[in-house]
């Protein structure tokens, strides 16, 4: 996903943008005077680029540098690529003892696990040990020698199960324990989505009322912009990534693009994608990208995941099921679906 560089004109055919319109100017007048400067800031962060826009005071520049202390504290809580992080902890005593971690990541892998029985087991964030057979842990991905075979895959499939992580909270702190030797949690679907989340937490606490936030495939939005313009997103097409399959209108919600372009490989003329299905445990070929629309980034983040795994049909199910929630899905033939309340036309394919 990508911010488009330069405004477009949002069409006013939409329902969503003309009420966005509407409400505005009904809204306007009674809207605080604050100064409306721009402030902007970008960084690599988890993994990718994150970037933070918010309209503000002179405070505002502090306050994103803040802000970004905050993505990078969530970070090293959740990271599994690092090793003092409290995932890594968990990771570490698999199959022993349970772990201390802080409220922070109780809450995240509890909210996780929610993800996980929606979808059905299809976000699984103990997929680890799968994403480690397929070779997608390391930096450059890929597999040195051929395919992993069946009896293999299966084994590591018995290693995946978000059900298998116990968790307790004591009035001494709260804890984590995976069940079983091997087990790995594994928090690359969904830990982008929390830092985003965490973002905009502090920016509003901070008094900021128009920002965005932008954590690789996940893109949060706080309100409008200072000329009740809502903040537009370009969703970026799966096979020209240059150009954007539509732009859409986001406020107050969150949306995350997964894709597989983002982290593959080619393996005897096959294309290895980074998102693996926990119950086959096989890299998923049937969609290109999926894009989810949510209240909140965690959301947004785990159920794009999970849609790439379910496809079309069962993925929009879960979505039409749920209020604020919308998908767009492009499956490996290019055709272009998406949920009944999706905000915008699609511009191409
Ligand atoms: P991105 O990292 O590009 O934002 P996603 O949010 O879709 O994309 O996350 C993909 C990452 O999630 C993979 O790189 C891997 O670490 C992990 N992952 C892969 N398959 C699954 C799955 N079925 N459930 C949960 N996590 C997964
Ligand atoms: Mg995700």
């Amino acid at each position: 996903m990508y911010q488009p560089e330069r405004e477009t004109t949002v069409g006013r055919h939409t329902r969503i943008i003309f009420w966005l319109v509407a409400l505005s100017t009904v809204v306007l007048p009674f809207a605080p005077a604050y100064a409306q400067e721009l402030y902007h800031q970008s960084a690599p962060l988890m993994h990718t680029f994150v970037e933070v826009k918010a309209y503000g005071d002179n405070q505002t520049a502090t306050t994103i540098t803040e802000t970004f202390s905050e993505m990078e504290r969530v970070n090293n809580l959740l990271n599994n690529y690092s090793q003092t992080s409290d995932i890594s902890a968990i990771n570490a005593r698999a199959g022993k003892a349970a772990v201390t971690i802080s409220p922070e990541t109780y809450s995240a892998l509890s909210d996780a696990k929610k993800y996980a029985q929606l979808s059905k087991g299809t976000f699984d964030f103990t997929v680890g040990p799968l994403i480690a057979l397929w070779g997608f842990n390391r930096e450059q991905p890929g597999l040195s020698g051929s395919d992993p075979d069946q009896t293999r895959i299966a084994q590591v499939c018995r290693m995946v199960d978000y059900r298998a992580l116990q968790m307790q909270k004591k009035p001494s702190g709260q804890t984590a324990r995976l069940k079983r030797i091997g087990m790995r949690i594994d928090t690359g679907a969904f830990g982008k989505g929390v830092a985003a989340d965490r973002a905009i937490l502090y920016l509003q606490e901070k008094g900021i009322q128009s920002a965005l936030v932008a954590a690789g495939g996940t893109i949060s939005a706080i309100g409008v912009k200072p000329d009740a313009q809502p903040w537009q997103i370009g969703i970026r097409h799966p096979r020209n990534l240059s150009s954007f399959l539509t732009i859409i209108a986001l406020r107050d919600q969150s949306v995350s693009t997964s894709g597989d372009y983002e982290k593959f490989y080619y393996k005897a003329g096959k294309r290895r994608t980074h998102i693996i299905d926990p119950r086959t445990g096989m890299p998923v070929s049937t969609v290109q990208s999926v894009t989810v629309i949510a209240p909140c980034g965690s959301a947004s983040d785990a159920l794009s995941t999970a849609l790439f795994v379910l496809g079309p049909d069962d993925g929009l199910k879960i979505i039409e099921e749920k209020e604020g929630f919308e998908a767009l899905i492009v499956t490996a033939s290019g055709e272009v679906v998406y949920s009944s309340g999706w905000p915008q036309k699609i511009i191409t394919y």
